[in-house]
Order: structure tokens, then C-alpha cells, then sequence
């Protein structure tokens, strides 16, 4: 299984949003996915039609209790999507895992063995607490959502510090398979002005497929579906797809079904 985490220490940037389709995306293409739920706020949970109410066994119960992986699995209404949902429980977990062995590798220890997924995304908290990290650590490789506005470059140099950091101490082979630039408005220069700093700066690490602001991406959640199944056809949905070929495009083939 090839491990994505989808990471920016700001909130409101995209993470949840391009977890939910990226991770739809993928299954409609016939990868067996896994979406994993590491914000408190549950976002990506409610996102594809998982409400409080329906969550069991949950991320907090992995890193906390070391619950087995597979005993927190739900299927959701998605073909070929899966999900660990996260619930309130886990604004504790930072803090009740102070003092505990190990703590930074709680998700990667549980994940090691993991099959029957061939690729597994991680919507993280907007932070780089202990939560984030964990993430990083159990991770392959990292996806990063920028959005396009004015502050965008300096946060990010800090993401970039803090994964220098996190292949110094604990995960040498943790990549960064890509950032891309959501919530992109074309008729906004600043964005645009954006956009060029952060493809001079950044090359080719910079996805092609670009994420429009889009109202539909903004409303699917609200229908517990993502935007890919809400409305297949919208700006939102289309630059998802492209997106999603652009990173399968990225990925080792060969670690699908390993
Ligand atoms: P994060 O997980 O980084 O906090 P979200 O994905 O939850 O960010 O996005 C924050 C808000 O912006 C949500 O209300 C979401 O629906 C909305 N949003 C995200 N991406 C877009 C987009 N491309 N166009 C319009 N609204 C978006
Ligand atoms: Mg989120």
C-alpha cells in the first residue's frame, strides 16, 4: 500500500476537500483506497455521508488503544473507498500520548502490516502537533494543498522545514509527491501573481492540475457526498480527475498491490 498524507499546518486551505476526491477519484479508477480521518473536527468523516452518529472504532482508538487497523475499517457508500473515521476523542490524543513510547510512530506501527488497499490518504489536522506528525511518519510521501494567496509561500517553507526535519529523525524515505494550488480564481491577479512565485520557486513539484474555486466542491459535503459523485461533471470534479491521473502518474506502479 502506497501512504499519502495530505498536509499544511493552515486550516481552510483544501486539505479535507482534496482528500475526500483525490481519494474518490483514485477508487473510481480502481484503487482500492483508504481514506483515514486524523482531524478531530471529523470533516472528511461527514464529508462522504459518515456521520457522528454512524462512527465505531475510530483513528483515536489506533493511535491511543492500539486498536488493530483492520477493526476500525468502514465501508463507505463509495465503490472501492474505505474509511477510518475520526471523532471528537482524538483532540485528547495529543495530549494522552505525552509520555508514551513511541508516540510519533503509533499510525506507522499500525499500518506496517495493513492489506487489502493499495493506496491510503491522510487528512490532517491544520497543525503540526503530534497528530500531523504521526501522519509524516507513517507516510510515503506527502501531498500538499496551497492555496493561492498571499501568505501561501511562508507557510509552506515552514511545512518544508518540518518534513526536513521529520526525514532527519524518524522517516528518511518520506517524499513529496506534489503540491497543488486550490481554490484558484482567475480573475483575482493576486492569485495568478501567486501561482507564478510558487511555480518559479517550487518547478515541477507543482501539479499541473490546478483546483478552481468552485461553489459545488463547497456544497457537496453538506450532501455527504463528495463533489466527484454530487456533480461528476463540474469545474471542481474535472480538476480533481486530472489531478488524480497526474499523481497516479507519480506514484511506483509497482507498490499498488504490495
Ligand atoms: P482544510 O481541510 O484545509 O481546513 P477544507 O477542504 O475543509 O480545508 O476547505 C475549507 C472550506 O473551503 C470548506 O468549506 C470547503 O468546502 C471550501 N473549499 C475547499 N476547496 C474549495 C474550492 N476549490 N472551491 C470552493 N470552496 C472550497
Ligand atoms: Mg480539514
Amino acid at each position: 500500500m502506497i501512504c499519502i498524507a495530505i498536509a499544511n499546518q493552515k486550516g481552510g486551505v483544501g486539505k479535507t476537500t482534496t482528500a475526500i476526491n483525490i481519494a474518490t477519484a483514485m477508487a473510481a479508477t480502481g484503487w482500492r483506497t483508504l481514506l483515514i480521518d486524523l482531524d478531530p473536527q471529523g470533516n472528511a468523516s461527514t464529508g462522504i455521508g459518515v456521520d457522528a452518529s454512524q462512527r465505531g472504532l475510530s483513528t483515536y482508538d489506533i493511535l491511543v488503544d492500539n486498536v488493530p487497523v483492520d477493526d476500525c475499517i468502514m465501508q463507505s457508500r463509495i465503490p472501492g473507498l474505505d474509511l477510518i473515521p475520526a471523532t471528537v476523542d482524538l483532540s485528547g490524543a495529543e495530549i494522552e500520548l505525552v509520555g508514551v513510547e513511541e508516540r510519533t510512530h503509533r499510525l506507522r506501527n499500525a499500518l506496517k502490516h495493513h492489506q487489502g488497499h493499495d493506496v491510503c490518504f491522510i487528512d490532517c489536522p491544520p497543525s503540526l502537533g503530534l497528530l500531523t506528525l504521526n501522519a509524516l511518519c507513517a507516510a510515503d510521501t506527502l501531498l500538499v494543498p496551497l492555496q493561492c494567496e498571499f501568505f501561501a509561500l511562508e507557510g509552506l517553507s515552514q511545512l518544508l522545514q518540518t518534513v526536513e526535519q521529520v526525514q532527519q529523525r524518524f522517516n528518511p524515505d518520506l517524499g513529496i509527491v506534489g503540491i497543488v494550488l486550490t481554490m484558484f480564481d482567475r480573475r483575482n491577479r493576486l492569485t495568478d501573481q501567486v501561482s507564478d512565485d510558487v511555480r518559479e520557486c517550487l518547478g515541477k513539484l507543482v501539479f499541473e492540475a490546478v483546483i478552481p474555486r468552485n461553489v459545488r466542491l463547497s456544497e457537496a459535503p453538506s450532501h455527504g457526498l463528495p463533489a466527484l459523485v454530487y456533480d461528476h461533471a463540474c469545474a471542481g470534479s474535472r480538476a480533481y480527475m486530472a489531478l488524480a491521473r497526474e499523481l497516479i502518474g507519480r506514484l511506483p506502479q509497482e507498490r499498488k498491490a504490495a
